[in-house]
Order: structure tokens, then C-alpha cells, then sequence
């Protein structure tokens, strides 16, 4: 994978990640993707039976069955009488009907055919990694082989021919296994904590919030704080549970909002630490708006991250607009996503601009969107550096959520006339801070209690 890290001007106040030499990945353009047509294991069995006057038994077992009874084959529907365990339990399944292998993760895709956009065949199913299977087109013929061999020196022909696996002639096509469908509304299992059993009243919350995340003082600083200016004893340790425990009830709240987005969309990587190591977190931003769309946190720059990132935009649309383009830096990770939502007939374009998040120069068209993801990790940074990282994952987890809420709902921009990017009737006539962050709070509350009722 292609890692360019420290794209953000140096820090001292914090080490920086470090540059790490990689390939280039090399993203080929999408494959034909067409539909089997379905089939019946009715059908087929009786068909099987005319022509050579055998029944398809179902399996017979000689151990308890470890295939759920729920599961059915994704071609031809055959119920899990029919269907062997290929695995020893470890989740991948044949159909006795028609052959079809399959496991949780490639269900939904096994409909589908992939065929090479050069010349046409169908492509051989190569390599299976961890998150992806490779998928080749092998024919010799190909017009992309073909072109790719010609242009090769006679150098590069005698290394090819000693190293085949250091080239990469043929087309191919990488097939993302991962397990979950795109869209599909996630049931959000809010892991709330209740509030009320907090030893903290809901006002020196408010006020602790307030330096906390909009001061973006770090916990030590808000508890001194709170200590010799407002009189309260607390520990920077409890400044972090009480952080944690808001940021678990307003999640639902601050990911399900009806943002209705506008169609430009650009997106970025940025760094935090998480028990000494650094991470990524993948902000996707209404460039209109100015909303953060989603915010994984993910040890790796990676495209099953870059997929989440992309699913958590596209949710919020009511409808995804025909001609919505977003856009990012170079990185191939979202080209690879934008081929995953493909898989599943969901469009849209990126466009990749070379220097939008580093020091290259980018053409005076994007240079705006520049400033703007500028801005937004300028604004993230002044809120994170205090907090030298974080020691659990769900505590960069938790950190992202309170920025988000308070960058969505609180915090007033000036490109939008001193107004807050999601305008809530209930908190814009509340005197200060500590008031929206109590209603901000009962808000998402309230809004769990609908969800658990609904
Ligand atoms: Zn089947
Ligand atoms: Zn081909």
C-alpha cells in the first residue's frame, strides 16, 4: 500500500510519522461487471435428474452440520441441506445444486461475473489476501498484455523473464471481501453510558466540555481549571471518563443526522497516535456545508478504511446525486473503494488531485478545496495536540466524536457568516456553550430512546 506520510508542516511539540518507502500501486480501471442470472435449485434438480436420471441428494452428515440452517446458496437457493461445509467451520460453504462457492463476505457479490475491459474475457480468480481476492485476465491476446509486453526494453524483457512477479503486464482486478453490504443501515447499538450515574452535576459537565473539546485544552489543563478557577476538585483522569461517556451517548446522534449534503465532497487522511503508534483518521468533508461526513480511525491507510469512509458519506445522502464527485489527494485507496461500491451498482466519481493535501502545487481550480482541508486539520490539530494521543482506541474514538459534534453543531464558521455548520433550532438561542452542550446531550439522548422504540 502506498504510504506518504508527513504531508502536515513539522511539529515540534510531537514526533511525526515517518516516511516510509513503498511501491506504487498500480490501480487498473474497473472491470465489466455482469449478472448471473439467477437460478433455481428446483429447477436444477430436476433438470440434473431428466438428463442422467440422478437425484441431487442432500447432504448427508455424518457430524452435526456446522452450516447454519438460516444460509442458503446465493445462486440458486438452495436451502443448507444442500450445502457442505468446505472449510472445517471456518465459513466457507459449497452448494451440492450448482457448485457455487461462497462464504459471508462475497455473498451478496456471487451473482456477479467479472469480465477484462480490454478484451472482453472473463477474469481468472488468482490470489485470495486477507481483505481481497485478485482477479487476472490471462488471456494472451489481451490488447493491455499485449501493449504492456511491447513496450517493454530488451533489459526489462531478460528481468521480466527472471523475475515475472516484479512486472505487472496483465490487467488486473482486485475484489474487496469484506463484510458488510454497502448502505445497509447499520443498527446503531448505542453503547451508552448513563449520565446520571456520573459523580458530576450536569453543569461542571458542560463546563468541562466546554475547555475540553472547544478550548481544546488537554484533560490536565481542564482539570486545573476547573480546579482554581471554578473550585471543583476533579481528575484529568475523570475528565477523560466523563468525555468518553458523553461521546458514547451522542454518537448515534452526531453519525444518523439528517445532513443532507451538498455535492461537494473532498476527503483527507490525518494522524493521531493510539498507544504510541500512529493512526490515521479519514475525514470526509462537505466542502459547502462545512460538515464532517465520517471520521474512521483506522491503524492502516487502508482501502477496507477508505470504504468505510466513503460508506458513512454516501448513508447520509437521501439519494445519491447522479453526478456527486468527490474529491481526494493521490492516494489509489479510493479508487480501489469506488470499484468495491461498483461491485454493488452504486456510482459516483472521484477525482484525484495531486498536492491537495501536501506541498505540491495544485492547479488554481482545487486550491479553495485546499484551504478548506487545510483549515479543517488545523482546526483538529489545535484540539488534538494537547492531548499527546491516546491510550485505548475507543479513546480516539471517543475524542473524534466530541470534535465532530462540536465542529457540526458548535462551533460557529466564518465562511458561514459566524454561523455553526448544522443550524439546531433548539441550541441557537442558548446564551453560551455549557447550555448547547447540556441540550446537545439531552438531544441524543432523546434520540436513542426513539431508536430503541422504533
Ligand atoms: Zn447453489
Ligand atoms: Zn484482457
Amino acid at each position: 500500500m502506498c504510504c506518504v506520510l508527513g504531508k502536515h508542516s513539522p511539529r515540534k511539540y510531537y514526533d511525526e510519522p515517518v516516511k516510509k518507502p513503498c511501491r506504487k500501486l498500480v490501480v487498473d480501471e474497473m472491470p465489466i461487471i455482469k449478472t448471473f442470472e439467477k437460478l433455481d435449485y428446483k429447477k436444477r434438480i430436476a433438470d440434473q435428474l431428466k438428463a442422467t436420471g440422478n437425484l441431487i441428494p442432500p447432504v448427508r452428515r455424518r457430524i452435526p452440520s456446522t452450516v447454519p440452517e438460516t444460509i442458503t446458496c446465493p445462486r440458486c437457493n438452495a436451502p443448507h441441506d444442500y450445502l457442505y461445509d468446505n472449510t472445517g467451520g471456518r465459513g466457507q460453504y459449497l452448494c451440492k445444486v450448482c457448485e457455487c462457492t461462497f462464504n459471508k463476505k462475497n455473498y451478496y457479490l456471487k451473482n456477479l461475473l467479472f469480465c477484462c475491459p480490454h478484451c472482453g474475457k472473463v477474469l481468472t480468480q488468482q490470489k485470495q489476501r486477507k481483505d481481497f481476492n485478485i482477479h487476472k485476465c490471462k488471456n494472451p491476446k489481451c490488447p493491455y498484455y499485449l501493449t504492456k509486453l511491447n513496450s517493454m526494453s530488451a533489459e526489462e524483457k531478460l528481468r521480466y523473464e527472471a523475475n515475472p512477479h516484479d512486472f505487472k503486464l496483465h490487467y488486473i482486478y482486485r475484489e474487496f471481501n469484506i463484510d458488510f453490504e454497502p448502505l445497509a443501515k447499520q443498527a446503531s447499538q448505542p453503547n451508552t453510558v448513563n449520565l446520571s450515574r456520573l459523580s458530576v452535576s450536569p453543569h461542571i459537565l458542560d463546563l468541562i466540555l466546554t475547555y475540553y473539546v472547544n478550548f481544546g485544552m488537554s484533560s490536565r489543563q481542564t482539570a486545573a481549571l476547573m480546579r482554581e478557577v471554578h473550585g471543583v476538585s476533579v481528575s484529568h483522569q475523570s475528565v477523560l471518563n466523563y468525555a468518553d461517556a458523553v461521546a458514547r451517548n451522542i454518537k448515534p446522534l452526531i453519525d444518523n443526522y439528517k445532513y443532507s449534503p451538498s455535492g461537494s465532497i473532498c476527503g483527507d487522511e490525518t494522524y493521531i497516535k493510539v498507544n504510541g503508534k500512529w493512526h490515521y483518521v479519514f475525514f470526509i468533508f462537505d466542502a459547502v456545508k462545512k460538515i464532517i461526513l465520517s471520521y474512521p480511525v483506522s491503524p492502516n491507510r487502508d482501502t477496507v478504511t477508505a470504504i468505510k469512509a466513503l460508506d458513512d458519506t454516501l448513508s447520509k445522502f437521501e439519494n445519491i446525486p447522479d453526478d456527486l464527485t468527490l474529491i481526494f489527494d493521490g492516494n489509489p485507496i479510493y479508487i480501489l473503494a469506488q470499484h468495491y461500491f461498483a461491485q454493488y451498482g452504486i456510482h459516483f466519481d472521484i477525482k484525484q488531485v495531486i498536492g491537495l493535501s501536501n506541498d505540491d502545487p495544485v492547479s488554481e481550480e482545487y486550491r479553495p478545496l485546499k484551504q478548506i482541508i487545510e483549515r479543517l486539520n488545523r482546526t483538529f490539530n489545535r484540539d488534538y495536540r494537547p492531548t499527546n494521543g491516546f491510550n485505548s482506541f475507543d479513546g480516539s474514538v471517543s475524542f473524534l466524536t466530541l470534535f465532530v459534534a462540536y465542529f457540526n453543531f458548535l462551533r460557529p464558521h466564518s465562511t458561514l457568516e459566524g454561523k455553526v455548520p448544522v443550524v439546531l433550532e433548539e441550541l441557537s438561542t442558548l446564551p453560551n456553550m455549557p447550555a448547547r452542550w447540556q441540550i446537545l446531550i439531552k438531544m441524543s439522548q432523546a434520540y436513542i430512546k426513539t431508536q430503541q422504540t422504533a
